[in-house]
């Protein structure tokens, strides 16, 4: 069971695995629990004192070296990601896996009222981006031996009134790993799911949420088995599924 996987030192023992929204939330959280399980970490974000923090702590434990990739995912032109992915492959040889994990709220308005300028910085950030980052790394994750990218979705992907181009971005991010996954079927190696975090105590949640008590969220940390299952070579067999890391 997903769910109840339990991470070991050795569980992503030589994999190098890039994260977006490395810096903070989910997205730190799950880094430095890679970087725990033996993985080399790709570090990508928007805010590099962020990333440098994250940086140190994984270095403080005597782990596997990460590295900083700062990139503003709202910015970044296609050309700049294809540079990243030279990179990658210059540096590192190859990349295992993907989380992508970055994301922004926008408003919680009406469609009626929804400001078209957030609209498109939250459809780009949370959708447009990460089909652009996932064609650009391609290459390297299709010669993986087990490659795997793992996308965030929500549980309003369903489409929930008031949150706008959020929702509509978290059901693109759905739709996308169901197309890559069907037009991947014949590169038995490469796979593509999708997370649903559910309610976790993070700054964006607190945003969404500002009367509830964070205190009755779980941590990331409680949601990190699944994160860690998806990028192990025993997850090989699970592909284009949404895995809901909390009861619903
Ligand atoms: P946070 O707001 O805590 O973290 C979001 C991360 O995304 C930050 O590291 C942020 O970097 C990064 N980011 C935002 N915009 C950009 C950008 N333009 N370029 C690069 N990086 C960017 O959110 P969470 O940790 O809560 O969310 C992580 C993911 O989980 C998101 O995709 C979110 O939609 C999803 N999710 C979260 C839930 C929750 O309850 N927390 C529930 C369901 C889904 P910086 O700090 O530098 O801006």
């Amino acid at each position: 069971d997903i769910l109840n996987y339990t991470p070991t030192t050795d569980s992503l023992a030589d994999k190098i695995i890039l994260v977006t929204g490395a810096g903070d939330g989910i997205g730190k959280v799950a880094s430095l629990t890679y970087a725990k399980c033996g993985a080399t970490v790709l570090l990508l974000g928007k805010t590099e004192s962020k990333l440098e923090a994250v940086y140190d702590e994984i270095e403080s434990l005597g782990l596997a070296m990460p590295a900083i990739l700062p990139m503003d995912l709202e910015k970044a032109s296609f050309a700049q990601m294809n540079e990243l992915a030279t990179l990658i492959q210059k540096e590192f040889g190859r990349l295992d896996g993907v989380l992508h994990n970055a994301g922004v709220l926008g408003a919680l308005t009406p469609l009626e009222m929804y400001d078209p300028i957030t609209f498109e910085q939250v459809m780009h950030v949370n959708g447009t981006a990460v089909f652009m980052l996932t064609q650009a790394l391609f290459p390297l994750l299709v010669s993986a031996p087990s490659g795997s990218v793992v996308f965030t979705s929500s549980g309003v992907a369903k489409v929930r009134p008031f949150w706008g181009a959020y929702a509509l971005s978290k059901q693109m991010i759905e739709g996308m790993s169901t197309i890559f996954t069907e037009e991947t079927k014949n590169h038995t190696a490469l796979r593509f799911n999708c997370i649903n975090p559910g309610a976790t105590r993070t700054n964006m949640r607190a945003h969404a949420f500002p009367g509830e008590n964070p205190l009755t969220l779980k941590t990331p940390e409680d949601i990190m088995p699944a994160y860690v299952y998806l990028m192990t070579d025993m997850a090989s067999g699970v592909k284009g599924q949404v895995i809901h890391c909390q009861p619903k």
